[in-house]
């Protein structure tokens, strides 16, 4: 059977796009390979947030080119990001052992270009002419993302998403729906949603919500349905916008299934650094969004992405920063250090003028607050009992997430896999608590 490999970079999104192109290579009759020597086709999805994960996908051109000398045959595709937004050409231009150079939306074109390329590989041919329409294939298991929209209208000035994916574009109500009904038919109790601004979210077929969903904002009233479906019991949602975040929104996240968790990127703690982003926020709405959160749902846990040595930032704008992050008291962060992207509004309107050291210097205080308050709040969950969706096992013990989305370890093996399970923290480290399996 000719067999196909894919490598992914990047985020949730892309993961959950790479499931679709297996969806497809599946269905054209190939199998997968851990072995990329053996392949037949090796695609490859990439990610262009920062320029290091641009470089990991140039790295492979030596590998490639020996491949390609072996099996001359082979067919090689990039997507993703790079192709995304490579508007000129000139990313193209620097891989030239490419078969194949395409933005994630047209993949459905893969099958007839493979087709034309190795005829001999395909043994089925199925049109699809929407590729979020795509199922996603899944390796069995009880967690599973679902993407409600690709495309991003807001415009950062810092991001390539608009340009590599394109505007919003959001997914029909109906297929949401059929697609979470199927997966928690299959046995699946937590779904992450995904969106680039994902509570932005506008069902094209708003007729398909129930009469009795209470809700009007469409990402709220899409929280309400996922709700109702039977069986799942966990769900989240990443990455929202603080814009969108309203209060029906906020009431729907404490609705049974949902996690005790928000991953809200905040990105700067200062506002001329957030205009200059074009962030569309101000520290006070942030802050007021947090509030309105915690009067509700009093011990979420809550996380979020900070970029340090934006343009221009100045030591006392990132002091800021870390004053924002004592305030909230965020339970982890993401950190990146900024990282100039051609074609972006920040690229061409401001100067990359924070030098690496003190980017490097800046990432390190922050990450040393991180370390600091997330130890102190794990410490405070000592004694207490946790629900974890066991997702592993290894050597006696379980591991998984608890609805604040914390690491869980304690005793099990993989009988446990795929269960909720109710742990009392005995003990716990930075970045993951041990504890023992209790009855609820
Ligand atoms: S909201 Fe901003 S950072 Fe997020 S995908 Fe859109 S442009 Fe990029």
């Amino acid at each position: 059977m000719p067999t196909y490999h894919i490598i992914t970079y990047g985020c949730q999104m892309n993961k959950n796009d790479s499931q679709r192109i297996e969806t497809l290579l599946k269905g054209m009759g190939l199998e997968s390979t851990d072995e990329k020597s053996v392949a037949d086709v090796i695609i490859i999805n990439t990610c262009s947030v920062r320029q290091s994960a641009e470089n990991r996908v140039f790295g492979h051109l030596r590998d490639f080119r020996a491949l390609k000398e072996k099996n001359p045959r082979l067919v090689i595709g990039i997507t993703g990001c790079m192709p995304g937004r490579d508007h000129d050409g000139a990313i193209q231009k620097k891989l030239p052992l490419i078969d194949l150079f395409f933005p994630i939306a047209d993949m459905c074109q893969l099958p007839r270009w493979l087709c034309e390329l190795r005829p001999e590989l395909v043994n089925s041919l199925d049109p699809v002419e929407d590729y979020l329409k795509i199922r996603p294939e899944r390796a069995s298991g009880a967690q599973a993302f679902v993407s409600v929209q690709t495309g991003c209208n807001k415009f950062c000035t810092y991001c390539v998403v608009p340009f590599a994916r394109g505007r919003e574009k959001n997914r029909p109500l109906a297929d949401i729906l059929a697609e979470i009904r199927d997966l928690a038919s299959h046995g699946v109790v937590e779904i992450l949603l995904l969106g680039q601004t994902v509570n932005s979210y506008q069902a094209p077929d708003p007729e398909t919500f129930s009469k009795q969903n209470p809700y009007h904002d469409h990402f709220a009233a899409l929280l309400w349905e996922v709700n109702q479906v039977p069986g799942i019991s966990r769900l989240h949602f990443t990455g929202p916008h603080p814009i969108h975040m309203n209060d029906e929104t906020i009431d729907a996240m404490t609705l049974p299934a949902h996690l005790n968790f928000i991953h809200l990127p905040v990105q700067a703690g200062d506002d001329e650094v957030l205009r200059r982003m074009n962030r569309r926020y101000t520290v006070a709405l942030y802050l007021d969004v947090i509030d309105r959160l915690r009067a509700r749902i009093p011990n979420i846990a809550i996380g979020t992405d900070i970029i340090v040595g934006f343009c221009g930032e100045t030591n006392e704008q990132f002091e800021r920063t870390v004053e924002l992050y004592e305030k909230v008291r965020f339970d982890i962060c993401y950190i990146a250090r900024y990282s100039s992207r051609s074609g972006t509004a920040a690229s061409r309107a401001f100067k990359d003028d924070v030098s690496e050291e003190e980017k490097k210097h800046r990432w390190n205080v922050l990450q040393a607050v991180q370390e600091r308050i997330v130890l102190e709040k794990n410490q405070e969950c000592v004694g207490t009992d946790v629900s974890v969706l066991v997702d592993r096992s290894d050597f006696g013990f379980c591991y998984g997430n608890s609805r604040e989305m914390k690491l869980v370890k304690c005793p099990g093996g993989d009988e446990m896999v795929g269960n909720v399970v109710n742990v009392k923290i005995v003990k716990v480290g930075m970045w993951m608590m041990e504890g023992e399996r209790v009855e609820k």
